[in-house]
């Protein structure tokens, strides 16, 4: 299949052609993060706006790339869910646009199901698989018995692994958002100077806890402020960054000792992109389940971008798996749903 896929879910407009849910043919991703730096933040009616300025020519450019026009895709896909409500529209309502004048079907695609498919653009998937999504919004451990089948068997209590990236990043003034910043900060310092607690690590379930975490650097910061001590920020960062990979990573191997019928294992969202997660997950997985496929996408793949929603797509076209033209966008959509 050629399928032309739009992804506006948060911050990045992206639109991608892709062939047989594997071969990238054009995936371009205009990003807005110096937009919301500013304000430290995604400022959704800020998104949504430029989502509307830059839409048409990124899917010009996307095409372009392709060397193929609307007229030759066989589906249109776009992100129905989940992020914010007025980004999401925008991609929605191209989407309907583009499908109702080309007269294409529409596939609408959860931005979950797109991050975990990313992988397939490395590999082809195989059954029974594991799925650690850590993303700015969600942490989720997803058991995949075959194609587009999820069960979440387990999840963050309260705060996504990349909003604490994202606070603790804010507590040692770095830009917006801040995982990538932490990460490289992390890289040069001492994991063991501060004391950060692993929240859950040891409870008999698959779910995870990270605002202790961001918590345990807010007070470090604020008793050595108050004694009119020095941080050491490297330190910090690497102190908290061995925290939350050491939970990761216990949960993700707890979860394989649980299903040992699984053959791969994917790393999805953009804080698979963080260097220590990668790092420590591939020992862990290659000395303790040497016969689980571990796939984690390049890094421009764990971001939010458009290939991901193709990816995904292809599946559901070959199930035609088609929307009709009166889908809204749903902010709060679920894996599976
Ligand atoms: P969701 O996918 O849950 O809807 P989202 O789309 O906003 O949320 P992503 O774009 O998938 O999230 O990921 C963005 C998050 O990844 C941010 O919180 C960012 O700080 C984090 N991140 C990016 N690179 C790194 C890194 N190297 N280390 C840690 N975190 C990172
Ligand atoms: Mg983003
Ligand atoms: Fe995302």
């Amino acid at each position: 299949s050629l399928i032309l896929a739009i992804e506006t879910s948060c911050d990045e407009t992206s639109v991608a052609v892709i062939r047989d849910g594997r071969e990238i043919l054009s995936n371009i991703v205009a990003s807005q993060i110096k937009s919301h730096m500013r304000f430290g933040g995604v400022v959704p009616e800020v998104a949504s706006r430029h989502h509307v300025e830059q839409i048409t020519q990124v899917i010009d450019m996307a095409l372009g790339e392709s060397g193929y026009g609307v007229a030759d895709m066989d589906a249109i896909a776009v992100t129905q869910g989940p992020g914010l409500v007025g980004a999401l529209l925008v991609g929605v309502t191209a989407g309907k646009s583009l499908a109702m004048v080309y007269n294409k079907p529409l596939l609408a695609v959860n931005h979950l199901a797109g991050h975990i498919y990313a992988s397939q653009l490395v590999k082809p998937l195989k059954f029974p698989l594991m799925a650690l999504i850590v993303s700015g919004g969600h942490t989720e451990l997803v058991y995949m018995k075959e194609e587009f089948s999820f069960e979440i068997i387990g999840e963050t209590q309260d705060d996504a692994v990349g909003e604490a990236y994202d606070k603790v990043g804010r507590i040692l003034d770095l830009p917006y958002p801040a995982g990538k910043y932490l990460d490289e900060l992390a890289g040069k310092g001492n994991s063991e100077a501060y004391a950060i607690p692993r929240a859950m690590i040891h409870e008999d379930n698959f779910d995870f806890s990270f605002s202790g975490m961001k918590s345990a650097v807010m007070n470090t910061v604020h008793n050595a402020k108050q004694r009119g001590d020095e941080i050491v920020p490297e330190d910090l960062a690497a102190s908290f960054q061995a925290a939350a990979v050491e939970v990761l990573v216990e949960k993700a191997s707890k979860a394989l000792h649980e299903h040992p019928e699984v053959c791969q294992f994917i790393l999805a969202g953009g804080v698979a992109a963080n260097s220590g997660l990668r790092g420590e997950l591939s020992t862990r997985l290659a000395t303790e389940f040497p016969n689980v496929e571990l796939i984690i996408p390049p890094l421009k793949l764990c971001g939010d971008n458009a290939a991901m929603i193709g990816a995904s797509a292809h599946h559901m076209y070959a199930d035609k798996d088609f929307s009709e033209l009166d889908i809204n966008a749903i902010p709060g959509l679920m894996l599976g749903e």
